[in-house]
């Protein structure tokens, strides 16, 4: 009886293993192929300054047009396997290349705007040519370097140890700005971060949402804020989605914020249009 229980029990788990592992390869298929198809699309979500309560630069966030599906894959559901491939080097090239190419665009209808940030994975910051690939984009597009801004997770950032240093100084040789994203969740060594090139910190969403009803989450964003002061950063705060928040986070020395308050990441069209008129 217990034996053909367990028969039937490691049946049933090789039979989901074997669909997960079926379900994987068919997602890297697709991605690759979308990747050679320029299935992808960028969406901008505006940076707003505090001071002054108006848009000073946008972050690109990519989404999947995959035809697999009937509306856009967010990227959650794809960039990790991306990363697990290798996969996200083209696809992370591609997004560079278009992000510089429509902030040339804007810049010659606007001058609102003075920051692209484009997500770099640790992935790709990984690659022994990642300046050169970030190099070409900026060449191609005819970008000057200071209006690009690449954003590093802390937790990406940290895996590297003393080694990111000399990552990020020959990044920073270009001229483009560095931030550090979703700060907070990745036990930064002060001791590094002292060092590194970096312009500006990111703090991380989960601290912002539950402000402010959770002290603790206000003690955090504080000492973040107090910290990136200290070291003479940008703040920029995420996932703002409430007045109350944005009032407590500017209070606290936040200079920059980022969330659902302002807007969604849009189109290229549509933020022009709601944005840039
Ligand atoms: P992230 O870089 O921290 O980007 C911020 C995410 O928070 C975006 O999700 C954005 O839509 C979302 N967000 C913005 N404001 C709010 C808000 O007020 N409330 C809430 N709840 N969420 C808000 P998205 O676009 O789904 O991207 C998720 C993550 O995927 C990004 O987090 C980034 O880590 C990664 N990602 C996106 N595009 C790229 C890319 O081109 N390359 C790489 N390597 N990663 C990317
Ligand atoms: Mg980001
Ligand atoms: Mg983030
Ligand atoms: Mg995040």
């Amino acid at each position: 009886q217990a034996k053909g229980g367990g028969r039937a029990t490691f049946r049933f788990y090789t039979e989901a293993l074997t669909i997960a592992a079926n379900a994987r390869v068919k997602l890297e298929t697709q991605l690759r192929r979308g990747i050679e198809q320029q299935e992808f699309v960028l969406h901008f979500q505006p940076l707003i300054s505090m001071a002054e309560s108006r848009i000073t630069g946008v972050e690109a966030l990519v989404r999947w047009r995959s035809p697999a599906e009937g509306e856009l894959v967010p990227p959650a559901r794809f960039i990790p396997l991306a990363e697990e491939t290798g996969l996200i080097v083209p696809l992370g090239d591609w997004v560079l290349r278009t992000a510089c190419r429509q902030m040339m665009r804007w810049l010659k209808e606007d001058n609102r705007l003075t920051c692209m940030a484009v997500n770099l994975s640790s992935v790709q910051f990984r690659q022994p040519d990642v300046a050169e690939r970030v190099e070409s984009a900026l060449e191609e597009s005819g970008l000057p370097a200071h209006f690009l801004e690449l954003e590093i997770t802390e937790s990406g950032l940290m895996e590297f140890g003393p080694e990111a240093e000399a990552k990020l100084d020959a990044l920073k040789m270009l001229g483009v700005r560095l931030a550090i994203d979703d700060f907070g969740t990745g036990y930064s060594s002060l001791a590094y971060l002292r060092r590194f090139p970096i312009d500006k910190l990111k703090v991380d969403q989960s601290f912002v949402r539950d402000i402010p009803a959770d002290s603790a989450a206000i003690e955090i964003a504080a000492a973040v804020v107090a910290l990136g002061k200290t070291l003479h950063l940008e703040v920029l705060a995420e996932g703002v989605e409430t007045k109350a928040q944005c009032d407590l986070l500017q209070r606290l020395g936040c200079n920059t914020a980022q969330g659902y308050l302002f807007d969604r990441p849009l189109s290229a069209i549509d933020l022009t249009d709601k944005w840039l008129r």
